[in-house]
């Protein structure tokens, strides 16, 4: 038996399977930059960046270094009783880069799902409104808190509800497909018009607390909105006392070619939150905001044992001076639009891709059955991604159709050329019925 195969068979003894979506036996043994490698010695590229957790690529050299000095120090302190340089470091600086002319306060925990819930709690408690709107589609997180705000599967709302009351989900202004089975999109008023009719009807503006948006719906199928949208939403929401929340938790931090993915709609935020790649893969979250908000909750409406470590909040910093001292936002843009571009050149000979959408390095490529009628083919999609995965390729579909292309800021030209090298040669075979047996059963989510 390969060592993998030894691997994978302890691991299905004995971890929980509500832990992991499957898709490929991989097995990983280390990584660097954008390269993995597994247990028995295969290299791939994860275009996946771990799963958005590693703007800065796998092991960058800098925070690396910043996690072994720290952990020679002091690996744990809790901020709940005392103070440490790195925290209020930190702080500083996640003010500093995050947009909004306004003063800014930061508070900090373990992961996206709690800077989720963290919302929650922050907005209710300055607006004395106990309401929360999302929407469809979306993924915060699997506390119950940003599983309530999240819209992306009925079976696990069924089993575990009843989620938290008072949240409610709107429809997420899709640039590509329409509303419920329309082919194409409505305009920034006509989505809108959705939510202020819910207002009208039976959700009173007055008593919502936050209106809570991924900028491009990530888990949802990269999804990028219509324009306009954004500006229209939170003016309406400004002028009507509500607060304006992003979740920037997966397209934060680089992953558009800005700080925060709101800088790209001309939007000011209220509340950012960040987490996944802000410690380079360490746990770390932290939600950013006005100051006036951010100081109206009391302990322990917030606080984690082990959140802002010195370890996390050490390697956040590296993270942070990576990107600046790499000019990685730079990177993400310029990345991101020769990636767009291969694919553009893709969809001139395949008409299975129905559309290739995101900003930087967040793109989402649509494979559909028919470009009319914009129907989904989540099996051609997943033989897409297996195959490339048996090439060297780490990618996987979201929302069934959609192929995640999300590698790490520093995944270089000629990573990015072998790539669309080896996705021409998929597609290939997909188009010439190559891949008409191949099984894909149980894989996605
Ligand atoms: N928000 C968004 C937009 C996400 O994509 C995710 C993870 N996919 C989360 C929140 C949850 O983050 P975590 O898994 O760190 O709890």
């Amino acid at each position: 038996m390969s060592k993998s195969k030894e691997i994978i068979a302890k691991d299905k003894q004995y971890y929980a399977t509500s832990g992991r979506i499957p898709y490929y036996p991989l097995v990983i043994d280390h990584a660097k930059g954008a390269q993995i490698i597994d247990a028995d010695g295969k290299k791939y590229i994860d275009l996946l960046a771990s799963a958005s957790a590693l703007n800065v690529g796998h092991a960058p050299d800098r925070v690396v270094a910043a996690i072994k000095e720290q952990t020679d120090k002091m690996i744990h302190y809790t901020p709940a009783y005392m103070y440490h340089q790195p925290v209020a470091d930190l702080a500083e600086k996640l003010a500093e880069i995050s947009p909004g002319n306004f003063t800014k306060k930061v508070a900090f925990g373990l992961s996206g799902s709690d800077a989720n819930d963290a919302i929650i709690k922050f907005a209710r408690a300055y607006t004395g409104r106990q309401n929360i709107v999302s929407f469809e589609q979306a993924y915060h997180g699997s506390t119950f808190g940003s599983l309530s705000m999240s819209a992306i599967s009925l079976g696990m709302r069924q089993k575990i509800g009843p989620l938290l009351p008072g949240i409610y989900h709107i429809p997420y202004p899709d640039a590509y497909r329409g509303l419920y089975g329309e082919t194409e999109p409505r305009s920034a008023e006509g989505y809108l018009q959705v939510f202020k009719s819910m207002t009208e009807n039976y959700l009173p503006k007055e008593e919502i607390a936050a209106v809570v948006v991924e900028t491009i719906q990530g888990d949802g199928g990269l999804l990028e909105p219509v324009p306009g949208y954004f500006r229209a939403l939170a003016d309406f929401c400004h002028a009507n006392g509500i607060l304006f929340a992003v979740d920037d938790v997966q397209q934060g931090l680089g992953r558009t070619g800005t700080w925060s993915s709101i800088e790209h709609f001309d939007v000011e935020a209220d509340l950012i939150i960040y987490g996944k790649s802000l410690a380079g893969g360490l746990p770390l979250s932290a939600v950013v905001g006005r100051a006036e908000i951010m100081d109206g909750l009391q302990i322990p409406g917030h606080v984690f044992t082990t959140a802002a470590n010195p370890v996390c909040c050490q390697a956040a910093l590296a993270t942070i001076q990576t990107i600046e001292e790499d000019n990685l936002l730079q990177a993400s843009t310029d990345k991101g639009a020769y990636a767009k571009k291969a694919f553009t050149d893709l969809v001139n000979k395949y008409d299975f891709i129905g559309d290739v959408r995101g900003i930087g390095l967040s793109i989402g490529v649509d494979i559909v059955s028919d470009r009319q009628s914009k129907s989904k083919d989540s099996q051609a999609a997943l033989k897409i991604c297996n195959r490339a995965y048996e090439k060297g390729l780490l990618m996987i579909a979201v929302a069934g159709s959609v192929l995640r292309f999300q590698p790490p800021l520093v995944i270089s030209y000629e990573e990015l050329d072998q790539t669309f090298t080896i996705l021409d040669e998929v597609f290939t075979e997909l188009a010439n019925g190559q891949l008409a047996n191949y099984d894909v059963s149980g894989q996605g989510w």
